[in-house]
């Protein structure tokens, strides 16, 4: 078995990206800029936006976090997010989800130009993947393209198992590996909720991506000897060993699975990093005007 190590890799595309800054600056060009909006206090989201931050002065992209109060109305939002699809000055930004209740994501979502939509949640860029066209990926489901990538892993002809459906991850990454081209050329099922029998769909998976939310779901007897697991889970479960009382936990029971596996993210320190290390490879795209041009 080994570790898809996303730390190790997460160091490294950083490296790359801050080297191209360096490239950037020193032929005078203009320093990649993400822009972020919070809305409230959600501890989890203060702690991604804190990351993402973070992250783009590791690598020496520019960043402005833009921080409203919980009440904040739908309407005021959504001129803050105009100011930011008219500044010439930000490539790319995105929007903390969850919103409060009070705020409707989906109308915050399609506000976004597409041109800047480095979350590629818009519906403008989930089409154009869809259909193959460039468009900006969904940061998580683009992480695990990268590991695939990165770890040589062979996907031609294989067969995926997505567990979970949702927008963000499960669906658009059993899109993604379905589609034509390196990695890609698998064959997907997409499970969920209403699936019968889902050890018996796992286990005929040469690649497993576990997406659900729920610790440890995935059990060893529901994976093939071999397979490639990785998860997507980032769930918070009690620990008395720990001093916070709590740990993070995967959607996959790694003790189980990890003898059986092949390959195997670890949680943490697998698509968690790469996430956000993709969002500022889609800010590097934007600035270049990659996609959607200057
Ligand atoms: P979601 O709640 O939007 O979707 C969960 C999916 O799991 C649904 O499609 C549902 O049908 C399916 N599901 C629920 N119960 C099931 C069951 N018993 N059997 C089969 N399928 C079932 O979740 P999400 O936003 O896709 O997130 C999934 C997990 O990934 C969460 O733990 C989340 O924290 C984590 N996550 C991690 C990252 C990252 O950067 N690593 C990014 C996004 C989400």
């Amino acid at each position: 078995m080994y570790l898809l190590d996303g730390k190790l890799l997460s160091e490294q595309i950083k490296l790359e990206l801050a080297a191209e800054v360096d490239q950037i600056k020193l032929q005078g060009g203009k320093i990649p800029h993400l822009a972020a909006i919070i809305v409230g206090e959600n501890p989890a989201s203060q702690v991604y936006v804190a990351s993402k931050i973070k992250s783009c002065e590791q690598v020496g992209f520019k960043s402005t976090l833009i921080r409203c109060e919980a009440d904040t109305s739908q309407e005021e939002l959504l001129k803050i997010v105009d100011g930011l699809n008219q500044d010439p000055d930000v490539d790319g930004f995105i929007v903390q989800l969850p919103l409060p209740k009070h705020i409707d994501e989906e109308a915050v979502t399609l506000a976004i130009a597409p041109e800047k939509d480095v979350d590629g949640f818009h519906p403008v860029n989930f089409g154009r993947m869809a259909q193959g066209l460039p468009s900006f990926l969904p940061a998580t489901p683009m992480g695990i393209l990268e590991i695939l990538k990165r770890y040589n892993i062979e996907t031609s002809g294989k067969h995926c198992v997505v567990i979970g459906r949702s927008n963000i991850v499960g669906t658009p990454i059993s899109i993604l590996l379905s589609r034509k081209g390196y990695p890609g050329d698998c064959t997907v099922t997409l499970t969920h909720s209403r699936t019968k029998d889902l050890p018996a769909e796992v286990r005929r998976a040469d690649i497993v991506v576990a997406a659900i939310g729920i610790p440890e779901f995935v059990k060893g007897d529901w994976v093939k000897e071999g397979a490639v697991v990785i998860d997507v889970g980032i769930n918070r479960i009690p620990d008395d060993t720990k001093k916070s009382g709590t740990r993070i936990a995967g959607d996959v029971d790694f003790e189980q699975v990890a003898p059986k596996s092949s390959f195997i993210t670890p949680v943490p320190g697998g698509v968690g990093l790469m996430t956000v290390t993709s969002l500022l490879m889609n800010t590097l795209k934007a600035s270049k005007g990659e996609i959607y041009g200057k």
